[in-house]
């Protein structure tokens, strides 16, 4: 072969590689047969969820399971993410969310849109042009910020309505999770439900609505709920969610189901170890019900496991590591106790009644003296928020006694773990941005390189 037509020969092949590696349609829906391509991608999201939050949860339910590991954990490949936003800065849910979603850094507040407010097309997206079916599920409301993400174009995450609306018009095939957040332009349950049936949904509720699930085209959803707070029969679990939705989307082109974790957040924010550990657990569960599905198409199936950012700058210290598992005495979320606790009047003669009260809801009777008396004077005193200042107080010194130390309210830069199994997992190995984890999974799903 001479120069020139060894030249042509290379811009043939590139113009093929170009053609074939363009979405086009649902007919370029060759994914499955593709052996670039993978054709079932769990990717999980664990919103607020830092290393030590797992390490926590891990040392916690190791006192009495010897070795036992999270399952997230057991995954082949871990590699650290850097959560960062496109201005450096400490991150939110929306930019954290658009960055894995879609690929490019942006501002806090912002869904789906680039700093210069460009609408990016999401990796759901993408596989939806491939023709996957394709899935969003959370513990949160599906027009929070990590849900909306994957779907949603707009400028501040607050704008519920125009969420819904995008969400409406995605075209996704399954969406499982909280009530949605009503804005003041839309204010009614009503609206929301009406504008997702006008677009083809059908909408279910708890969890007998979640098992009468027969097909693609719903909004299965629950009222927001504390996983250990969990009394009522008729709410899914995480897991359950996550098994519906790789059953109901289970056909020839594949799918993609995004499941997030998004109270680990919510309880991170207010300094809820208990609470947080059984959001992380529920998480776990849904993890191991994806690898559970991987076990049935081991050559066919990849699951990723990340976070978003770290919530609470959870510290843990070496001193107290046994005594971990007290945390998982706690019987209820903070904000179920503090209900409880508002019950009783804060007079002096009621102090006994208020102490016992979070000594039986916490399963933690350590408070030395010298901290009991702490807890008295701020009852005694004359402090804002009296309730929530003693619930507060009693929560850090169980805490302490347990080597767990809050640092913050909000977010933190921490790094975070972003793991994965399967089919491309190697992509997935070595330290990178968040925004690698939409390119791998773009690589993996259109099977062209970056
Ligand atoms: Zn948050």
């Amino acid at each position: 072969m001479n120069t020139i037509s060894a030249k042509f020969a290379f811009i043939m092949i590139l113009t093929v590689f170009a053609g074939a590696c363009e979405v086009k349609s649902a007919q370029d829906a060759t994914a499955a047969a593709n052996k670039n391509t993978v054709k079932y991608v769990f990717l999980f999201i664990g919103d607020g969820m830092g290393d030590n939050h797992k390490i926590l949860a891990e040392q916690a339910f190791q006192n009495g399971h010897p070795g036992a590991r999270l399952f997230m954990t057991r995954l082949p490949v871990q590699a650290k993410t850097i959560t960062l936003n496109s201005g450096k800065n400490i991150t939110d849910s929306a930019a954290a969310g658009t960055a894995i979603a879609c690929g490019v850094k942006t501002a806090n507040g912002k869904l789906g849109l680039d700093p210069a407010g460009n609408s990016v097309t999401s990796i759901a997206g993408i596989a939806k042009q491939k023709g996957m079916k394709v899935g969003i599920i959370s513990t949160a409301a599906l027009n929070d910020a990590t849900p909306a993400a994957f779907y949603a174009h707009v400028n501040a995450r607050s704008q519920f309505k125009d969420i819904v609306n995008d969400m409406a018009s995605s075209g996704f095939d399954f969406f499982g999770g909280c009530k949605l957040y009503l804005d003041k332009e839309q204010p009614s349950e009503d609206d929301f439900a009406r504008k997702l049936k006008a677009a083809g949904y059908t909408i279910f509720n708890g969890k007998s609505g979640l098992q009468a699930v027969s097909q693609a085209k719903c909004y299965a959803q629950t009222p927001g709920y504390w996983a250990i707070d969990m009394k009522n029969p008729d709410v899914p679990t995480l897991a359950e969610y996550t098994i519906k939705a790789s059953e109901i989307l289970n056909n020839p082109n594949g799918f993609f189901i995004m499941v997030e974790g998004g109270k680990i957040d919510h309880a991170s924010h207010g300094n809820d170890s208990g609470a947080m550990i059984q959001e992380l657990f529920a998480f776990d569960n849904a993890v191991k019900s994806g690898m559970e599905f991987q076990q049935k198409h081991p050559d066919d199936t990849l699951i990723v496991v990340t976070a978003d950012h770290e919530t609470g700058g959870l510290m843990l210290s070496e001193d107290m590591q046994s005594k971990k598992a007290i945390i998982l005495k706690q019987k209820s979320s903070y904000g179920s106790i503090l209900e409880e606790l508002k019950k009783i009047k804060d007079t002096e003669k009621n102090f006994e009644q208020a102490f016992n009260l979070v000594k039986d809801s916490l399963g933690f009777d350590g408070f030395t003296a010298s901290e009991q008396s702490d807890l008295k004077t701020v009852w005694n005193g004359d402090v804002k928020d009296k309730h929530k200042a003693f619930l507060s107080l009693a929560f850090k010194i169980r805490d302490l006694h347990c080597g767990v130390k809050w640092t913050s309210g909000g977010h933190s830069a921490a790094q975070i773990t972003t793991s994965a199994s399967g089919k491309g997992q190697e992509l997935f190995a070595g330290n990178s941005e968040n925004i690698a984890i939409f390119a791998n999974l773009k690589q993996l799903i259109s099977g062209c390189p970056p």
